[in-house]
């Protein structure tokens, strides 16, 4: 079998995506969108490092927009097989993919606009919709011919694809629906292997979903390093910073907002601000779910509450509702969005979770200039975007073309993470009592991955490597 590591590695934490070549069968796991820096962003144009058409199965870990942003591009350069998947990872995928979609319309239709304004005597309208969407990688109208090449099974089923693979999904406890994928395979020794792909790990005690399983065995193991080279700070940490903000905020009548990942961040946000209220530990203020993506994802939350924990599934039991509470609202309107604006005595969540783009734009706007609003970081934020230079401490920054001084309290939460920190990543690997010949660490920048595999090698005692973009190697 031969593996071959596309994007989240060489540094790079985004654009998920492995080649698998079995002596029959050929599987893509993951087809993620690159993000953040430019020159990382331009990635998504270049042409894919193989054929499309020649890719029998698609494995989809879950539905971030780094591991399904590309898939429509794959549909359109070929791809004819099926894609697989978890009923929640599908159904996630389809509005972050077409939510995906509609930005690059929009970038699209804004860059052809101002081609236009450029060339004002030429007359030229553009040739219509062609041009509008000339330089989008797909547009909405490429989605449904993507869902239609789904087929969804449950976590822990065992599924034969073809004469020399098997495989099972497994809990990764990252967001709703993610998997790890379990591989087995016959070698081109005529031996039976079994490669793990770990797709992104949660936290083990995270809200709403399940923890990760540990797996007993595997030959080789592909691990994500997003926080190999630190711990969190611990989740009631964490949780007592984030009540004491909420406070605060209510006191003085003051702003909290939120960047926020639509799907689980937002989520498990309101899960926590729940119990905050209905415990009467913060009293007065007004809450917004500003984001029609995180308000679709909750949708999809309260569809699939089979993949919900024991303390989820029992305070669903006990008619607790925990994305519906005293004070909280969801906008979905651009008018609704605009009248929250200038609200005081408001936590307003909104999207994107790294200030890339949406809502959160406008309402870091109207905040950030003033001293007693709070911006509150739950999330990962990669180089390059807004998040990261405002975590970094920029003191001045622009916003649609405007600098905006900086003088709001920035906090940075990371006790929220959906992602496994080193010590949760290290525990996993531990479970592995048939020791992996092999362990390929991606999906983290060079720190982390570094220190995870140094750790790995040391503590361990098992091979390490990194691979770098495009670097294939022989699994036997
Ligand atoms: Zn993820």
């Amino acid at each position: 079998m031969k593996i071959k590591f596309m994007g989240a590695t060489g540094g790079i934490v985004t654009g998920s995506s492995y080649l698998l070549q079995f002596a029959n069968t050929t599987i893509l796991v993951d087809c993620g969108m690159y993000q953040g820096e430019e020159h990382v962003e331009r990635l998504n144009a270049e042409p894919f490092p193989y054929d499309p058409a020649k890719v029998d199965y698609l494995f989809l870990t879950h539905a971030h927009l780094d591991h399904v942003g590309l898939v429509p591009k794959l549909v359109k350069h070929g791809f004819t097989g099926k894609i697989i998947s978890t009923d929640a990872t599908k159904s996630l995928a389809e509005i972050i993919m077409m939510d995906a979609a509609k930005i690059q319309e929009e970038d699209a239709y804004y860059r052809s606009d101002e081609r236009r304004s450029n060339h004002s005597n030429e007359h030229d309208d553009g040739g219509g919709q062609q041009a509008q969407v000339g330089g989008a990688l797909y547009t909405r109208a490429d989605i449904p011919a993507v869902m239609e090449k789904f087929e969804t099974h449950p976590i822990g089923q065992q599924i034969k694809v073809t004469s020399d693979v098997t495989f099972r999904m497994r809990e990764a406890g990252h967001i709703l629906g993610a998997v790890s994928f379990e591989i087995w395979y016959t070698s081109s020794q005529g031996r039976e292997r079994k490669i793990v792909m770990s797709g992104d790990l949660g936290q083990t005690g995270a809200r709403i979903i399940k923890d990760p399983d540990f797996i007993r065995e595997a030959d080789y193991v592909v691990i994500e390093s997003t926080y190999g080279g630190r711990n969190h700070k611990d989740k009631n940490s964490t949780l007592l910073e984030f009540l004491a903000i909420l406070q605060d905020a209510a006191k003085e009548k003051s702003r909290v907002i939120i960047p926020t990942f639509a799907v689980e961040r937002a989520q498990e946000l309101l899960y926590e601000i729940n119990l905050f209220v209905e415990r009467g530990l913060v009293k007065g203020l007004k809450y917004f779910v500003d984001s029609p993506l995180a308000i679709k994802a909750t949708e999809i939350f309260r569809m699939y509450k089979n993949y919900y924990d024991e303390d989820a599934v029992s305070m669903l039991n006990a008619g607790d509702d925990p994305f519906m509470f005293r004070g909280l609202e969801y906008t979905e309107s651009v008018h609704d969005s605009r009248r929250i604006a200038g609200e005081r005595g408001a936590v307003i969540m909104a999207g994107s979770g790294m200030c890339t783009g949406g809502r959160v734009l406008h309402h870091l706007m109207n905040a950030l200039p003033h001293k007693d609003a709070h911006i509150v970081f739950v999330g990962f934020q990669v180089p390059g975007t807004l998040g990261r230079r405002l975590v970094d401490g920029a003191t001045m920054v622009r916003i649609h073309g405007v600098d905006i001084p900086v003088r709001a309290q920035m906090h940075t939460l990371n006790g929220f993470s959906a992602h496994a920190d080193q010590h949760d990543l290290l525990y996993w690997l531990r479970s592995f009592g048939h020791s992996p010949r092999e362990v390929f660490i991606t999906h983290g920048d060079q720190t982390n991955r570094t220190i995870l595999a140094q750790l790995v090698r040391d503590d361990l005692q098992l091979n390490a490597v990194t691979p770098e973009p495009g670097q294939e190697y022989e699994l036997d």
